[in-house]
């Protein structure tokens, strides 16, 4: 009979989801006892064939109805249809042929995996009853938040405050991405939640990680709430020349400060 498959779960740092990398995990399964070999026998002896079923595994029962005679073929309940009991058994595993063994493992995590990706490690489940083929591992991943940065699918979302100068007059700025910081040109005339993008700082594509996504940031424009006299005489100025109206002096400022309340 084939051993069980396995389920884990395991939490990923952001990074780690991205970039992937060996992690070691801890797993309970079962290993083939060692000092049976499986059999659960006792060393030195032999299962004996079962004398429920004669070894075949099976046990055949003949019904009577009105309608004929039938054979009921079922599971040898004295042998659980293995063909063979174990009078003395293994002391290590009791006759079960198997050991609940703890072990660590270092597991290969690709890159760009996400929360719901399941990697299999194959031959890591439960061990086979009686020579039979290993069940397989199946590590679930759960991706952590990161404070900075979000996913889109392939993509990496974050925000960028710059202030209200920067945004009228260009800039160029130092960000973070998950590579570093890299250098963004903010343009002359950036508009409040413009979308700036650099090409290639995304997320890997699963099973090809050559390929990626891109950084794709929201400018957030920064208005100060609160100006130095210094600061508000230079902006007075400049609104005088562009002829607006502003909340300081005189009565177009006073009607500009009724209007707007
Ligand atoms: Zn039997
Ligand atoms: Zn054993």
């Amino acid at each position: 009979m084939r051993g069980d498959d396995l389920r884990l779960d395991l939490r990923l740092e952001f990074r780690e989801a991205i970039f992937g990398g060996e992690k070691e995990i801890k797993i309970n399964h079962l290993e083939t006892c060692t000092t049976c070999d499986g059999s659960g026998a006792k060393p030195g002896t032999r299962p004996k064939p079962c004398g429920t079923c004669g070894g075949s595994g099976q046990v055949r029962r003949a019904t009577r109805t009105p309608f004929g005679s039938f054979t009921q073929v079922s599971v040898c309940p004295a042998c659980d249809g293995v063909g063979q009991v174990v009078e003395d058994k293994c002391v290590t595993c009791g006759g079960s042929g198997q050991n609940q063994v703890r072990k660590k493992l270092k597991i290969t995590v690709p890159p760009g995996v996400d929360s719901g990706t399941r990697l299999r490690v194959p031959g890591e489940g439960d061990a086979g009853q009686r020579g039979g083929p290993k069940g397989d591992l199946y590590v679930y991943l759960y991706v952590n938040e990161d404070a900075q940065f979000r996913r889109d699918g392939i993509n990496i979302l974050s925000e960028l405050k710059v202030s209200y100068l920067q945004a009228i007059l260009g800039a160029k700025m130092q960000v973070e991405t998950v590579d570093g910081t890299a250098e963004v040109n903010i343009p002359v005339g950036t508009q409040p939640n413009t979308v700036l993008t650099l090409d290639n700082r995304g997320v890997p594509r699963l099973g090809n990680s050559e390929s990626r996504g891109d950084h794709l940031m929201t400018v957030n424009v920064d208005i100060p709430a609160k100006l130095t006299s210094e600061e508000r005489d230079l902006l007075e100025k400049l609104a005088h020349i562009r002829g607006e109206a502003t909340g300081k002096g005189g009565i177009e400022g006073f009607l500009g400060g009724l209007f707007r309340s």
